[in-house]
């Protein structure tokens, strides 16, 4: 019998099984950002310890930076105290730190893929649950808390359980219009937002073979809202091109030797998975949120469930959401009128995913509706810089979206950028919780940059397919 991607990583790193079930694991690569590592740095201190190995550790600042006034020191004196701690700690403990001043800063998730770091067949942790994007390239990556970062930076091992493999398989191709982010919210919804516990996730079928890296990252970086600790792709040509050349990716002389160790690790073609679960890509259509999680979603042509189609179990979770997104069921999501929309994030901040929406701005000419504050955040600034180069951000600009600097922005909203009162927000992000967006009342619908696009442009949601003519260009090709 055959392995998976999943356990030959696994085991390839495993040090020795624990006296409590538990195995010790090499984490391989090490992410690291100012609000999970400041204490984890604290504690090694405190103990008088090292990092084991610093270079196998890498930094940046994403979350608190602001997307706006950059000079230093920064506004808020807490962002500004989170960042100096963090440039402290990466000095006196040596761990390369890419730093905003030499243009190098973005979400760390952007980052880690972008300079090569993040390759095939790794294991790789980070103080953040959305490390599951790291999977896209074939590696094992999961988010750890605070305590595992100072066990990572002390020894460059964890104490890890066994999951479980579902493989996830997503056969055929997606329609025009229909883009990674709908694929892996329709994926949530079925499986549900605890259906991954206990489970890595096996992303395959044409579907995700067809996918661009970036989409890859898109689906990746969800695996945790389905419950997945980690999800990944079995690496193939598009992996190896885009790491190709990037910084930290293997030189050409090791290049052979590296792509034939990331061949060797694709699951067998008789693996035994825990579990399978199949769907067909045309089924799916572009998705929004209408909830306060990522599972409770709709396709753009779809009502908001009632509440006699959710077990009695789940009924008091639904009606919660309800209560608090201010929506009836059995309504459309279409046509909910928003106030801003937010394109950016680990999710969808990459420079494809504003490249997409360009293109159709441009074609359309369309602008932003009057009343809608709508922000492009770029997810790295070298991200920032391509669409800058490509005179993309002039498209945003002259359509009346705000192109600002890079980081988390309104994802998470540790920052600046904030949901005000009981605004409805379209956005490209991957959590809809309650509060997440900045304001206690705030509420979150989460879709594609390019639905959220088409939400900016006509002031609700609408379906980006009709608004940009998107089924009119499958006609022409
Ligand atoms: S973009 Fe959002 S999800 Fe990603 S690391 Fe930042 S806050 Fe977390």
């Amino acid at each position: 019998m055959g392995k998976t991607l999943y356990e030959k990583v696994f085991e390839s790193h495993t040090v020795r099984r624990l006296d409590s079930g538990q195995y010790q694991v090499l984490v391989g690569l090490h992410l690291l950002h100012e609000v999970t590592s400041p204490q984890a740095f604290a504690m090694l201190r405190e103990a008088g310890l090292k990092a084991l190995y610093p270079n196998r550790s890498y930094a940046v600042c994403d979350h608190v930076i602001p997307t706006q006034n950059r000079s230093r020191p920064f506004a808020d004196p807490l962002a500004e105290e989170m960042i100096a701690e963090l440039e402290k700690n990466c000095r006196d403990f040596h761990v390369h730190y890419f730093a905003p001043e030499y243009g190098e800063q973005g979400v760390i998730h952007v980052i880690g893929p972008e300079k090569g770091l993040t390759q095939p067949g790794m294991t790789i942790c980070c103080g953040d649950s959305h490390t599951a994007t790291h999977g896209a390239f074939g590696a094992v990556a999961m988010g750890i808390g605070t305590s595992q970062v100072r066990d990572v930076l002390a020894s460059q091992t964890l104490p890890l359980a066994k999951l479980a493999v579902r493989r996830v398989e997503v056969n055929g191709k997606l329609r025009p219009g229909v883009y990674a982010k709908d694929l892996v919210l329709y994926l949530i919804n079925r499986l549900g937002v605890q259906g991954g516990v206990g489970y890595a996730y096996e992303y395959a079928g044409e579907a995700f073979e067809k996918l661009s890296m970036e989409g890859r990252m898109t689906v990746c970086n969800m695996a945790i809202e389905g419950g997945a600790l980690c999800g990944y792709i079995n690496p193939d040509a598009t992996t190896y091109q885009y790491l190709k050349g990037r910084p930290y990716a293997p030189k050409p002389h090791a290049w052979e030797q590296a792509q034939a160790y990331w061949d060797s690790i694709r699951s067998d073609a008789d693996a035994e998975y825990q579990d399978r679960v199949q769907f067909r890509a045309e089924d799916i259509a572009p998705m929004v949120t209408w909830g306060i999680n990522p599972g409770q979603s709709v396709r753009i042509d779809g009502r908001i469930p009632e509440l006699s189609s959710f077990s009695a179990q789940e009924r008091p979770m639904v009606q919660e959401a309800l209560d608090y997104m201010g929506f009836e069921p059995g309504t459309r999501v279409r046509g909910q009128k928003i106030d801003v929309a937010f394109i950016g994030s680990c999710t969808n901040g990459r420079f494809s995913d504003f490249e997409e929406v360009a293109r159709l701005l441009q074609k359309t000419g369309r602008k932003v509706a009057p009343g809608v504050r709508a922000l492009a955040v770029p997810g790295s600034q070298q991200v920032h810089r391509k669409l800058v180069e490509s005179g993309y951000h002039k498209i945003f600009t002259d359509a009346g979206f705000e192109f600002r600097e890079a980081g988390c922005s309104m994802c998470l909203a540790m920052n600046p950028d904030k949901l005000q009162g009981k605004e409805l927000c379209a956005s490209s992000s991957n959590r809809n919780f309650k509060g997440r967006q900045g304001s206690t009342r705030g509420r979150t619908l989460l879709m594609s940059p390019v639905m959220v696009a088409a939400a900016a442009v006509a002031g609700e949601v609408v379906d980006a397919r009709d608004l940009f003519d998107i089924a009119k260009e499958e006609e022409e090709v």
